[in-house]
């Protein structure tokens, strides 16, 4: 096979201050007697002619103290375990790890790792085309690497992993796969997909924090729900929880998300909150649980159910400002939102709208101390007052301070307030 340099191509399509760096790296390394390779997405995608914001460096010695040369002074965030090092060079983010070969004791563990070449360190990854490597030794600078067909399936448009094992080894590889499907436009290669189909079960062997880790990597895709679609249909999301769907509803609502946060992306909770939206109480504690969720994020999934609950009367045919308020204030924004997105343009919706554009920010011109000042004694009656001035201020019935002074001596004049009924 001829040997393809991709020095010129790195140089043309690379930001300046990255060939840079790219080259000054490679000569620390050969003045360490150490060989350093550009590997994984960064390749796959200079290639495909995108630009790519995560560099993955391998070098045949030991990352650590090579990326220690590297970037002195910047933060580092090491895993002696595995021999890696991050760091931040600009506006990138820089993995280095030594060179190694993986050994699994058991199926979605994670491996067993040991110094190795970079032959071996390729020979660990997931897809084809995430498995080329390019040089960056000053003598063999942008020698291509390229052990198991990752260009020409890259031509071609296909995921092709590199052997039998590769998804009971790990089978994370499955939702990795299916994430560049959907956002390269590829497509598993036959037997890929075949193992893959057959390797589904693999997934029951890894842990609710890998699985967390692979679904928010799914959401943040630009067209998450693309992924989810294929997910349902290999019966992959139902590793997740199988009462999840990936429909036409979900497709709806993440576009309505998407609309809404542009030119944002939605957040991570956002899409979850409506991926588990349908679930009831009970299914949701189930995937919280499985999924090791945060309190905060746990707290958005079970508010979808608190609000879900409300739209009735959300929807009803006369609706105060201050009675849409007290319907959702205290529930958590995103969870709002979620059910905002839910409801669309149907009366609940809408003023779910209404509550997230305007209602949640309405003040009262009178503060605590002010009221004080008037002679309101701490305690109920203090709160119950507030409470009354902001639902005056939100019906207009008070639009100024004035206003609200004389409507809180009103109230003080006819007396304490009646408890609740
Ligand atoms: P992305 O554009 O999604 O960041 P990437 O290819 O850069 O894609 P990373 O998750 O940053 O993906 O991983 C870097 C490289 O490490 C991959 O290209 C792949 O070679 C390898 N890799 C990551 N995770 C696995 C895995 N579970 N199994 C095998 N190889 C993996």
């Amino acid at each position: 096979m001829p040997k393809i340099n991709l020095a010129r191509q790195m140089d043309r399509q690379l930001p300046t201050e990255l060939s840079g760096f790219l080259r000054s790296a490679g000569r620390v390394a050969v003045g360490r007697r150490e060989n350093l390779y550009l590997v994984g997405g960064a390749v796959r995608d200079l290639l495909l002619g995108e630009a790519n914001y995560d560099l993955d460096l391998v070098v045949e010695g030991d990352g650590p103290a090579l990326a220690a040369v590297l970037a002195p002074g910047s933060k580092l965030t090491i895993h002696r375990r595995f021999g890696t090092a991050k760091f931040r060079w600009q506006q990138w983010s820089v993995d280095l790890a030594t060179a190694r070969r993986e050994c699994y004791s058991r199926p979605g563990a994670l491996p067993r790792v040991v110094p190795g070449s970079i032959g071996d360190d390729l020979w660990r990854r997931d897809y084809s085309v995430n498995a080329m490597a390019i040089a960056l030794n000053p003598r063999s600078f942008g020698g291509f690497m390229d052990l198991y067909g990752g260009r020409e399936d890259l031509g071609a448009g296909l995921l092709r992993i590199l052997h039998e094992r590769s998804f009971i080894d790990d089978a994370t590889r499955i939702w990795r796969g299916l994430r560049y499907e959907q956002r390269l436009g590829f497509k598993l290669e036959r037997n890929t997909l075949r193992l893959l189909k057959q390797h589904t079960v693999m997934l029951d062997t890894i842990s609710g924090d890998r699985l967390r880790y692979e679904l928010e990597c799914v959401l943040a895709e630009e067209c998450p729900e693309r992924v989810i679609r294929r997910a349902a249909q290999l019966s992959v999301l139902a590793s997740l929880h199988p009462y999840l769907e990936g429909n036409g509803w979900l497709r709806q609502r993440y576009g309505r998300a998407r609309r809404l946060t542009r030119p944002q992306s939605p957040s991570i909770t956002l899409y979850l909150a409506l991926l588990a939206y349908r679930l009831t109480e009970e299914r949701k504690e189930e995937l919280i649980s499985k999924l090791r969720l945060t309190k905060p994020v746990a707290r958005t999934l079970r508010d979808t159910t608190g609000l879900n609950s409300r739209l009735k009367a959300l929807s009803a045919a006369r609706l105060k400002p201050s009675q849409i308020y007290d319907l959702v204030h205290g529930y958590d924004i995103t969870a709002v939102t979620a059910a905002m997105l839910v409801g669309g343009e149907a009366p609940a919706g809408l003023r779910l709208k209404k509550y997230l554009e305007k209602l949640r920010f309405v003040k009262t011109a009178l503060s605590g101390t002010d009221l004080k000042a008037m002679g309101v004694a701490p305690g109920p009656g203090f709160r119950e007052i507030m409470n009354k001035l902001r639902r005056a201020r939100l019906d207009g019935q008070a639009v100024s301070r004035q206003d609200e002074e004389a409507l809180a001596r009103k109230w003080l004049a006819a007396g304490p307030p009646s408890p609740p009924a």
